[in-house]
């Protein structure tokens, strides 16, 4: 998709700082970190918004949520994290790519 920063970090034409990366996601820090550890997770299939999943994306994030957990531990997030999807303007999302935000790192406090 043109004009998607996500889609741009993807093909390489942003940098930033990947922790993982294999053919169907990417995984890399977030540029405004809000915890200790804070990772973007992000398909590298566009789509905008979590409203949009269909069969076989709804399939991808089951795999990508199973990679998460794989990794979790070799990412310093042995001890625990918090995975946020913000769906929508109302909820934050101010990126239209779909992205899992990954937080962690800390006693991650809930208000
Ligand atoms: P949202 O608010 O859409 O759920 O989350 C978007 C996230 O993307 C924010 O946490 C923001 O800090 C992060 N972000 C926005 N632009 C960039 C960028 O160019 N590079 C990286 N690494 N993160 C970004
Ligand atoms: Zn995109």
């Amino acid at each position: 998709m043109e004009n998607c920063i996500f889609c741009k970090i993807i093909k390489g034409e942003i940098p930033s700082q990947k922790v993982y990366e294999d053919g169907e996601i990417l995984i890399f820090k977030d540029i405004n970190p809000i915890a200790k550890i804070h990772l973007l997770c992000v398909p590298k299939e566009h789509f905008a918004y979590l409203s949009e999943l269909n069969d076989s994306r709804a399939a991808l994030l089951g795999r990508t949520l199973q990679k998460i957990a794989t990794l979790a531990p070799s990412l310093g997030l042995g001890d625990g994290y918090r995975l946020v999807i913000n769906q929508g303007e109302s909820a934050g999302q101010t990126v239209h790519h779909l992205h899992i935000h990954i937080l962690g790192g800390e006693t991650l406090g809930w208000e």
